[in-house]
């Protein structure tokens, strides 16, 4: 920013942002448009006082993908509305900022669904598609950008462009952290269900393979699936797993009953999660403290859960049926929520790997995070197919999330086990989420995703004084339109 800047716009001001579990802190000059007139303006603004700008959807990314310490973040949550819903066509319309929870507000009763959502149901609808994120069905929906019908992005120079799947900057867009242009709104597929129901199954495995021949025959039978990981487990019970495998189910009901319930669980979500955020504020210093005892405490933790499980199947009791919402948004194993499992210094990751290579890359992966003197403290599971975004981290395969909370004297020992993590994903040709990474070196990301140089490329001639930038994009060595 220059020493002269002019006044912010009256839609603007300075403020202190932090990424989600508050590690990483900075100061932008937030602009909360609400009209597309007011982005226009908010860039002319950036672009005459020499700042650079960075599109913020709800701010669920963990890490800093949309950060922009000192310079200014374009804040979309106040362009949130439906603009169109066709329930014929099952397509919507909508506003950038729109959360993912709002379109399923507006159209599950009609027993239709949003696919690729992730667990985050406050994600906005443009946030998850510059992330590409995915959801349970990743291997069946594939992720987000899949439902993507076409956007609208506002280009450095006030210019908007309609870009539909055809477009040859549509892959760029889709997983490109925000970096060619500003969404302003977007039409999605939906996806017609039989009811807001799926049934559940919850199926122990007791190491690698059983947990990939489950995997095989789940993909084929069910719409969903997450698998919680005993990243603790060693020797022959590697890969120790609990598989939670759903599908859509008949309901009898009419569209009014379907009102009412879902109405009900829209409001449990939501007190869930107020829940969730209040713990995290009262007492997330005392889980911390509780989390110096992490490797005797998850230890047991996994022993008890996986045990249950099996204790469950072998009675015939693992299985019933609840909303979708619950499953998708709620999963039983998330709660405490994310804020809490990371703490203050935590951090998440999660890498990809070829189906081909998958029990390799799983025991590899799980005895890297044993090594660590700080094993994550969840482990999740994913499939997943694959997708021609340019920085997309979706293969055909497989992906581990893991979520860790290093101690303090930990500090450097957990960061070198992270760094093996990634390097064993890139050697094994995987890919790295952006949407949960804090941690990537340039070095690391041009190994993990060698097409940045194509975005690069469509960068230099869309935004070639570099008006779209990120602490993210800084971090991984692509902030600047020239390539390193
Ligand atoms: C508890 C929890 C669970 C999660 N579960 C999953 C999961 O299951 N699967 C998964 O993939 N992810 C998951 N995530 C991550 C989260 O869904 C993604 O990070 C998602 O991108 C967040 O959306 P957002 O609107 O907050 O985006 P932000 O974090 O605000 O932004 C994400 C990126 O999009 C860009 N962007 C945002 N809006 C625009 C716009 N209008 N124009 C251009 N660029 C824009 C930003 O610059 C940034 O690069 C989870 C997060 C949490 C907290």
């Amino acid at each position: 920013m220059r020493d002269d800047a002019e006044q912010p716009l009256g839609f603007m001001q300075w403020e202190d942002v932090e990424s989600l579990v508050g590690s990483i802190r900075s100061r932008s000059l937030v602009a909360r448009p609400t009209t597309v007139e007011q982005c226009r303006d908010a860039l002319a603004y950036c672009r005459r006082n020499g700042m650079t700008v960075c599109a913020r959807g709800a701010g669920r990314g963990y890490g800093d993908l949309a950060l922009n310490d000192g310079q200014a973040l374009i804040d979309m949550k106040r362009m949130d509305k439906i603009i169109e819903f066709d329930e014929e066509r099952a397509t919507i319309k909508v506003e950038a900022g729109t959360r993912l929870i709002a379109i399923y507000r507006e159209v599950h009763h009609r027993l239709l669904t949003l696919p690729a959502s992730p667990t985050e149901s406050h994600s906005s609808v443009a946030g998850a598609i510059c992330a590409n994120v995915n959801g349970k069905d990743a291997w069946r929906e594939g992720s987000f950008g899949h439902q993507v019908i076409s956007m609208t992005l506002l280009l450095a120079n006030g210019e908007t462009q309609v870009i539909d799947r055809g477009h040859e900057l549509f892959n760029a867009i889709v997983g490109g952290i925000g970096l060619l242009g500003l969404i302003v709104d977007a039409t999605l597929q939906l996806k017609r269900i039989k009811s807001p129901f799926v049934e559940i199954e919850r199926i122990p495995a007791a190491n690698v393979d059983e947990l990939l021949d489950t995997m095989n025959r789940v993909e084929k039978s069910h719409d969903a699936v997450v698998v919680w990981v005993d990243a603790y487990a060693s020797n022959r019970c590697v890969g120790r797993s609990v598989i939670h495998a759903a599908k859509w189910i008949e309901h009898d009901d009419t569209e009014a009953e379907r009102k009412e319930y879902l109405t009900a669980g829209f409001e449990q979500l939501e007190r869930h999660r107020r829940f969730g955020l209040a713990l995290h504020t009262t007492f997330g210093s005392v889980l911390s403290l509780m989390l110096q005892a992490q490797r005797l405490m998850m230890y047991s933790f996994n022993g008890l859960y996986y045990g249950l499980s099996r204790l469950l199947w072998r009675l015939g009791r693992s299985s019933n049926s609840e909303l979708f919402l619950r499953f998708s948004f709620e999963a039983s194993f998330t709660v405490p929520p994310a804020h809490l499992v990371c703490g203050p210094r935590g951090y998440t990751l999660q890498v990809t790997f070829p189906r081909s290579d998958a029990r390799a890359a799983i025991v590899e992966l799980l005895g890297i995070c044993r090594s660590s003197p700080c094993p994550p403290v969840t482990t999740i599971l994913r499939a997943h197919k694959h997708d021609d975004s340019l920085l997309s981290f979706s293969e055909d395969g497989y992906s581990l999330n893991f979520e860790f909370h290093p101690k303090k004297r930990h500090e450097i020992a957990s960061r070198a086990a992270v760094d093996r993590l990634i390097d064993a994903t890139a050697r094994r040709g995987g890919k790295v989420h952006l949407a949960k990474d804090q941690v990537l070196t340039p070095r690391q990301f041009y190994k993990v995703y060698p097409r940045y140089v194509e975005l690069l490329e469509y960068k230099k001639k869309l935004d070639p004084d570099g008006l779209f930038a990120s602490d993210l994009a800084r971090r991984v060595g692509i902030g600047t339109p020239h390539t390193p």
